[in-house]
């Protein structure tokens, strides 16, 4: 019997074109499909676009279009990033799809069947940037920490999911499985907000305010709130719940995030899992920011990168090398245009350019351009062999713990041993 690998990146909000935290965490997604699947796993990979919430509405209304012409428009554009940056989704999963709906729907009844769900008054601070609610410790400085500006109080009936109920399993489940959220920096994270009791979601919008979502299934004066409707797209695109790419694949999933969408991640998605009475996911892998120029990336801010006017200029492979070379998966790193430049010219075209254009000389020059039988080897060469595979089991270890800059180094170690060494000629 094979072994299973599942794969999944966010699932990408349709207010703005693709950027290069975008390219990265898919590429990222992609790297770890084509190495489980070439060590003979059955894989699974799956990328899509959220597209329901308020700000799509206004984007919407700002491009002169309804929001089903605009989701159609900016899903299109992932869509159609994707093959040119080489990437072997298995499947592009849309929360406007019927079956990712029905699915939600029927999440929704089950976890209120299960009495998770309750309608209540609420009064809070609301940021429109990010479309949820704030609490005051959440807060910098009284504003939204990624808007910089100060949410408005609203008040308002809602439904809510009873999160609290599962802060002592989510601790529980944390702690008896170390890699459930890694790197480990991410998961002390989690369990440090987890000392504080966690508060119940809000998982509705009234109609009123909000027509553009699911409808909820037991009351339709209400609309699925973001969160409930979007994370539920990783077990939708597999078919729950009586699809067999539910039951095949579920069981071995593993999502790649970046660190601002943690929380939902690393908090609620358990939680609403466990409620619904589905087993919660093996891996959550969170990588850190892409900063360009000193600050984080963003449109406001005019300083992002697209990733294809890169991949026009320098290669696709360079470019996705160097985006696995350069960050150590769960740190920020810096981005530019010269770090790509440099590691272009010093690793591809100075150490591997190097090794290949030797062995080809080499092979023209003394064997009349055909890769001769091994002949006699010598200690050096058996050194040589042994070294090498050694690499490959190091290189799996690494590449499995998502140590995808050191997995790079291992070989370019190697690169840099053959160059240098006394091989033969
Ligand atoms: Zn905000």
């Amino acid at each position: 019997m094979n072994s299973q690998f599942y794969v999944t990146t966010p699932i990408y909000y349709v207010n703005a074109e693709p950027h290069i935290g975008h390219a990265y965490s898919t590429i990222v997604a992609d790297v770890l499909n084509r190495f489980y699947s070439l060590a003979g796993f059955e894989t699974f990979f799956l990328t899509g676009t959220d597209e329901h919430g308020d700000k799509i509405v206004s984007a919407a209304e700002n491009s002169g279009q309804t929001p089903k012409e605009y989701v159609d428009r900016i899903s299109g554009l992932f869509r159609t990033l994707w093959p040119k940056l080489n990437i072997s989704n298995n499947y592009f999963v849309r929360t406007t799809d019927p079956g990712h709906q029905d699915t939600v729907r029927f999440i929704l009844n089950r976890v209120n069947e299960n009495d998770d769900i309750y309608f209540s008054e609420y009064e809070g601070l609301y940021c429109f940037g990010c479309e949820r609610f704030y609490t005051e410790r959440e807060l910098v400085d009284g504003k939204c920490p990624d808007h910089r500006t100060e949410p408005e109080v609203i008040k308002e009936s809602n439904y809510f999911f009873r999160m609290s109920k599962y802060q002592d399993w989510l601790i529980d489940h944390i702690r008896q499985n170390p890699g459930f959220i890694r790197p480990e920096r991410y998961k002390n994270e989690v369990l440090s907000f987890l000392k504080e009791p966690l508060e119940d979601l809000c998982i509705s919008r009234p109609k009123s305010r909000l027509k553009w979502g699911i409808t909820l299934p037991f009351d339709e004066n209400f609309v699925t709130y973001v969160w409930f409707d979007a994370l539920i797209n990783y077990v939708s695109a597999v078919g729950y719940p009586d699809g067999e790419g539910f039951k095949q694949f579920w069981p071995s999933a593993q999502h790649i995030i970046a660190k601002d969408i943690l929380k939902p991640h690393g908090i609620y998605w358990p939680c609403m899992l466990k409620s619904a009475g589905i087993e919660p996911y093996q891996h959550l892998n969170v990588h850190g920011y892409w900063n360009v120029n000193e600050g984080k990336m963003s449109k406001s801010i005019g300083n992002v990168v697209r990733p294809l006017e890169l991949v026009d200029i320098y290669g696709l492979d360079a470019f996705r090398y160097f985006l696995m070379r350069d960050m150590v998966f769960g740190l920020d790193s810096e981005f530019s245009e010269e770090g790509l430049v440099a590691r272009i010219n010093a690793d591809l075209a100075n150490d591997l350019g190097n090794l290949v254009s030797r062995s080809l000389t080499m092979v023209c020059k003394y064997f009349k351009g055909e890769l001769p039988e091994p002949g006699h080897s010598d200690a050096a060469d058996e050194e040589l062999r042994i070294a090498t595979l050694e690499l490959v089991d190091r290189y799996e270890e690494l590449m499995k713990g998502l140590g995808f800059h050191k997995a790079l180094m291992a070989i370019w170690e190697m690169i840099g041993r053959l160059n240098t060494g006394q091989i033969g000629y």
